[in-house]
């Protein structure tokens, strides 16, 4: 199948006509630069639904940082390419003015509040990232209309904030249900990102510390420390290294999100890193309360 690279509208009016059909659909959200990650999150969303929509929307509205904005890697091509041997059914994109056609220009786009998920760690970080997913993902949602929509684990904030907009939505009769995959990791533990590209193989390596200190702590957890402070001076640690800039090494419950690190013993938790190194800045997390190896 070729696929082609419709509009908001024409997407929209394609998922309708697969309701019409009594197709579900499964949504994956990106913004290009595909990688295994993502494909994983196609590949379920293929297993769970009749048919596979993605949206490609390098979304202005949640860079804090110019530079990266103009630094974000593309490949619509090879993404195009992937999409098609993935069986992928749809694939859509859109301007900000195609997504906002309310307003003449971005500075006009309303602020919302993204909710409570929104505050601390990638919050404080990054000034209004997650006020702009927030913004970018509802108008997505609005294009898409009932679906299943496939997240990943590893921007764990987000499927927060998210699953939190998907219920709001639901009050005005969009039904999304949002599905958390997976983080897919290189074999040195590195999750896989479209940032990693710019990552040389020295920096690869130092990179691969973050996933050994969520792993530290991980191990803490499971020798009986439910202290977050105690979690996150472990993780910091293993996080000593000249080039590795650390934003933060946090703990947090995942059912009852926190600004600050919870000053309680945890029954659930999760660990959530930060970091700069070569100018690429690297987000992770890993449960600690749950059974899995990863
Ligand atoms: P992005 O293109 O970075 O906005 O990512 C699109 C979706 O892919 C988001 O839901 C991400 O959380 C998810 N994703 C990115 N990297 C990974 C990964 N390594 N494993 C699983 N999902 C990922």
């Amino acid at each position: 199948m070729t696929l082609h690279l419709p509009a908001p509208l024409s997407a929209s009016q394609w998922c309708n006509e697969q309701r019409l059909l009594q197709k579900s659909i499964g949504y994956v959200p990106t913004m290009g630069a595909l990688h295994p990650g993502h494909l994983s999150l196609i590949e379920q969303a293929q297993r769970e639904n009749d048919v596979c929509c993605v949206s490609i929307f390098v979304n202005p509205l949640q860079f804090n940082d110019p530079d990266d904005l103009i630094g974000y890697p593309s490949n619509l091509d090879n993404d195009i390419r992937l999409l098609e041997s993935a069986g992928c059914h749809m694939v859509y994109t859109g301007t900000l003015g195609e997504f906002f056609p309310e307003v003449e220009d971005i500075h006009q786009i309303d602020s919302c509040d993204p909710g409570p998920a929104a505050k601390g760690l990638e919050g404080n970080y990054r000034p209004g990232h997650l006020q702009g997913v927030y913004q970018i993902v509802e108008r997505l949602f609005t294009t898409v209309g009932d679906c299943r929509a496939y997240f990943g684990e590893k921007d764990f904030q987000q499927t927060l904030v998210v699953k939190n907009l998907a219920e709001k939505m639901q009050q005005t009769g969009t039904n999304v249900e949002v599905i958390v995959c997976p983080t897919v990791r290189e074999p040195s533990g590195l999750a896989m990102s479209s940032r990693n590209t710019k990552l040389g193989d020295a920096h690869s390596c130092t990179a691969a510390l973050i996933y050994k200190a969520l792993g530290k702590a991980k191990s803490a957890w499971q020798q009986g420390i439910r202290v977050a402070e105690k979690l996150e001076d472990i993780m910091l640690d293993t996080l000593q290294h000249p080039d590795l800039k650390v934003e933060y090494a946090a703990v947090r419950d995942p059912n009852g999100w926190t600004e600050n690190s919870p000053d309680y013993p945890l029954k659930q938790a999760q660990a959530l890193i930060a970091a700069h190194l070569g100018g690429v800045r690297l987000i992770d997390n890993l449960c600690l309360s749950d059974d899995l190896l990863e």
